[in-house]
């Protein structure tokens, strides 16, 4: 389906527009002192856009669910003293009255509210002719659909200053990552929605701030558009998020490392030298493509066998043994396990299916 959008350019003035646009500030606002002590120091390392949650979605109850409206005050202290942009978390209408109230400049819908339409649609109509920039987390599922859809429903209540916030997708048991990164998502949202900003969010990715530098410059490396960083004056006291945040100087560290790659292709001899690599991978890819055919025709084969002398499709000691030796050998290679175990899922799963025809013939 088509993706339609009535977009603004997601710029604003008084911040520096050049990539990458970046939003920092705290997982929570806790204390007045607090809020003020961490943007007056963001300031001071040249960040415009203060964020902080004043309703924390929490995944469990009877924890700090944040401070609530008695936060917002302090947002506008950021604002009027401190000449900074605001941006904080919305999940239903009441929210958004209140941070409109005390005139918030950025909105942003958390990762689980945008699993749910219910409470998208919620916030688009209680933001239905207002003219104010929202950014969208993804969903919590790494489902582009429902991203999307936010998108539309918040388009459609008016809102045409927007960007997404690529923080990571939940995942069942233990991973590198608090949120997994699957990048091939935020990628496909640009490849749909060309014009729409992207900001990748490397606090909620990594949940540890020594991962954050290497997911902010990946990001940097796909030409995303931003980031949107968790800083606290004093990180390991947070109330919330404390092992991922970073004081402001940090951050500054963080920020000034990154290298910023050219997006485009600038003269003839770096075109002819990428020409050439690509055709090579043309090439393999070919190639892959012949072997996964033949590979497929020999599974065929072997279903038909199985047919004749009645054999169930799976034999669970052969896929196992396959799986380990194989995955073995890729590693040898120079290939990740991740990489290699993804594949030969992905094979397997075709070669039953070839299977399972043949048994239905
Ligand atoms: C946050 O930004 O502090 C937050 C709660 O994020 P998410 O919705 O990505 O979990
Ligand atoms: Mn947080």
């Amino acid at each position: 389906m088509g993706v339609k959008l009535d977009l603004e350019k997601f710029e604003f003035s008084g911040v520096d527009n050049k990539r990458p646009l970046v939003m920092a500030g705290p997982c929570s606002a806790e204390t007045e002192e607090q809020v003020m002590e961490t943007a007056r120091q963001l300031k001071e390392i040249g960040i415009h856009i203060f964020r902080a949650g004043i309703w924390k979605p929490r995944t469990r109850p009877n924890t700090f669910e944040g401070v609530g409206k008695e936060g917002l005050p302090w947002l506008k202290r950021v604002q009027s003293e401190l000449g900074m942009l605001t941006a904080t978390e919305v999940a239903n209408a009441s929210h958004v009255f209140e941070a409109l109230k005390y005139h918030v400049d950025i909105l942003w819908i958390g990762a689980r509210t945008t699993a749910n339409p219910f409470a998208v649609q919620e916030i688009a109509d209680a933001l239905e002719g207002v003219d104010i920039p929202v950014l969208i987390k993804n969903p919590v599922n790494p489902d582009v659909e429902l991203w999307i859809g936010a998108f539309e429903r918040l388009n459609q209540a008016g809102i045409k200053k927007m960007a997404a916030i690529h923080r990571g997708f939940s995942t069942y048991g233990k991973s590198f990552y608090r949120n997994d990164p699957q990048w091939q998502i935020p990628i496909e949202l640009k490849r749909r929605i060309p014009n729409l900003p992207m900001i990748t969010d490397p606090s909620h990715i990594c949940g540890n701030r020594e991962l954050l530098f290497e997911i902010s410059q990946e990001a940097m490396d796909l030409n995303f558009d931003g980031l949107i960083i968790e800083s606290h004056i004093c990180p390991d006291k947070a109330i919330s998020d404390a092992s991922q945040q970073l004081t402001p100087y940090a951050l500054k560290e963080l920020l000034d490392k990154l290298v910023l790659r050219k997006p485009n292709i600038e003269n003839s001899i770096m075109m002819h030298t990428l020409e050439d690599l690509r055709q090579e991978i043309d090439k393999y890819d070919d190639k892959l493509l012949d072997i996964l055919a033949a590979r497929m025709n020999v599974a065929e084969k072997i279903g038909r066998y199985k047919k004749e002398n009645n054999l169930t499709i799976l034999q669970s000691g052969r896929w196992d043994e396959l799986l380990r030796e194989r995955s073995e050998k890729g590693v040898k290679k120079g290939l990740s396990e991740d990489f290699i175990l993804k594949v030969l899922r992905a094979i397997h799963q075709e070669s039953i299916n070839r299977q399972t025809k043949v048994m239905n013939e």
